[in-house]
């Protein structure tokens, strides 16, 4: 059992966290103010279900801003082309860490073994139909629901 939540890119399998914080590189889709800058480096919580996020001052994210994420050391993207809408990293070997790339957009999912799903996030019910059959809930924001999904 490894001590931390180690988050790998799924592409280089390079290691993207320190201790508890993982490093990405962040894409605005649009840049209303063409003086800021369009692209930056977020950190984030390697705990699922954890929201906070730091950027460099010149690089602010609002709330509902569209984003697009890849790796900070091989520039792909982190894209799930499973599940449309979610991007994901490799966690610990041998789990799968989904989660919405929009900023605000509280949901994250843990996929194990391709079948078993813990959902994290007071918006993770709004990826239901990526789950048919699962039965996620919104009353706890960062409670843990383990399902099992069909197949
Ligand atoms: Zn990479």
């Amino acid at each position: 059992m490894e001590s931390q939540n180690n988050l790998q890119c799924p592409h280089c399998k390079d290691y993207l966290n320190m201790n508890d914080q993982v490093i990405l590189t962040v894409e605005k889709l649009i840049v209303e103010d063409s003086s800021r800058q369009k692209r930056g480096w977020a950190f984030l919580s390697s705990t699922p279900g954890k929201y906070e996020v730091t950027t460099h001052e010149h690089f602010p994210l609002k709330d509902g801003e569209k984003l697009m994420i890849f790796c900070p050391l091989c520039n792909r993207s982190l894209e799930s082309k499973k599940y449309h809408g979610l991007c994901y990293l490799l966690l610990n070997n041998n789990r799968t860490l989904y989660f919405a790339p929009d900023k605000g957009k509280h949901a994250t999912f843990i996929e194990e073994n391709g079948k078993e799903l813990q959902a994290f996030g007071a918006h993770a019910s709004e990826y239901n139909h990526l789950f048919p059959g699962s039965q996620l809930s919104t009353t706890n924001a960062v409670a843990c629901n383990t399902i099992r999904m069909h197949g």
